[in-house]
């Protein structure tokens, strides 16, 4: 398979910059599927690009969750490494919440029960029609957290720009015959997006752009890289989409014990770092979201409640998402790196605090647990 994103620019190197442009405009115009089709270019491009395919990414694997309205795609990339998208449909989502009743102890007491759905479907969680898209920034990621399948798997390489961007693309056309579109897209799929600096936001800016998603609508979440975040605040730019930060621990020793790549004195610098980017966005529709996955025993005792609640307070326009811990698939249960489910009653009564103590927190239901497409699970296999 070919390098597309460096053929594309050998190709056009020596062409006046608006030939890019229309063949950009053009990648989001899903009546346009060749670059033959692209009736500006003149014949000699035509003929350049002719054997150039329209995506750089080759589907290997797609699949379809049996709980909800969820694909994972598993993408071979052109030196056969593999990335995954995930395309949730999220109509229903409401009821899925309201629904989430299993209990940790339920889950881990059978190990053959540790992949079924923390939620109860119904027939109506059908023909969702609104889409937010998951994507990956990285082939792999070296972060390292924990509980995340990815980082276990170790990092590979950086995506390009043109690999970021037609994971919306294959995802647009996926959609489209069904009369459907992706609504919003979240960069939490593999990989850490500020690790990978200058084709994220090449991607968002071409994405934004030439397609109808407005800033708030792309959420790009980070696991904490510090000169990376300072830089955003100085780069006029990188466009202003939503921020949110992986936190799992308002404690920084357990943080460090989740997450390895913390930094010290991070959330002293992540406190400042809110303000900052506050003052430069002061809209309040760039909140920024505080991401905490919720692990048994580990972060979720009420000293861990009460640090971070002290914590957010700190920061101006913030939303808490508490996420339950998802299985990763292949550890014994005594495995001392396993980590358990936080009992539902438990996250309950975190949102209930919360909630009291002023902020707005939602409990995050994680799609596609049955094709190891939740938060945490993606590690470009097909284990299910
Ligand atoms: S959670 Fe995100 S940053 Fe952490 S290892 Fe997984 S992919 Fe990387």
């Amino acid at each position: 398979m070919l390098n597309i994103a460096n053929t594309l620019k050998i190709i056009l190197e020596d062409k006046p910059t608006f030939r890019r442009k229309q063949i950009e405009q053009a990648w989001f115009n899903t009546a346009i599927n060749s670059y033959n089709e692209i009736t500006t270019l003149p014949k000699e491009l035509h003929e350049k690009l002719k054997d150039i395919p329209w995506l750089s990414l080759e589907v290997h694997t797609n699949l379809k969750s049996q709980l909800d309205n969820t694909r994972k795609i598993l993408f071979k990339l052109h030196d056969n490494n593999f990335i995954e998208t995930v395309i949730m449909g999220r109509k229903n989502l409401k009821q899925k919440q309201l629904s989430f009743q299993a209990s940790s102890e339920e889950s881990q007491s059978d190990n053959l029960q540790r992949f079924l759905p923390a939620v109860k479907m119904t027939n109506r969680d059908t023909n969702d029609d609104r889409y937010t898209i998951c994507i990956s920034s990285q082939a792999g990621c070296p972060m390292r957290c924990a509980f995340c399948a990815t980082g276990k798997a170790g990092f590979k390489r950086q995506l390009s720009a043109e690999e970021i961007i037609d994971q919306y693309r294959f995802s647009q056309r996926l959609l489209a015959p069904e009369g459907a579109r992706v609504n919003n897209i979240v960069m939490m799929g593999q990989g850490e997006p500020l690790l990978n600096y200058d084709n994220v936001k090449r991607a968002l800016n071409i994405i934004l752009e030439n397609s109808d998603l407005g800033e708030t609508k792309i959420t790009v979440s980070t696991a904490g890289v510090v000169p990376a975040m300072e830089q955003i605040l100085k780069d006029d730019n990188f466009p202003p989409v939503r921020w949110a930060v992986s936190l799992h621990s308002a404690i920084e020793e357990s943080r460090k014990q989740i997450m390895p790549s913390n930094r010290k004195g991070f959330l002293e610098f992540l406190v400042q770092w809110a303000n900052d980017y506050h003052t430069k966005f002061p809209s309040r529709t760039h909140f920024i979201g505080l991401e905490y996955i919720m692990l048994g025993g580990v972060n979720d005792n009420e000293h861990h409640l009460q640090a971070l609640i002290k914590l957010a307070r700190r920061m101006p326009h913030i939303r808490i998402n508490l996420i339950p811990y998802n299985y990763i698939g292949d550890e014994p249960v005594d495995n001392v790196n396993y980590f358990a489910r936080t009992p539902h009653e438990q996250i309950e009564h975190w949102h209930t605090e919360l909630m009291n103590a002023g902020f707005t927190s939602t409990i995050r239901y994680s799609q596609g647990q049955d094709i190891m497409a939740a938060c945490g699970q993606l590690q470009n296999t097909i284990k299910i």
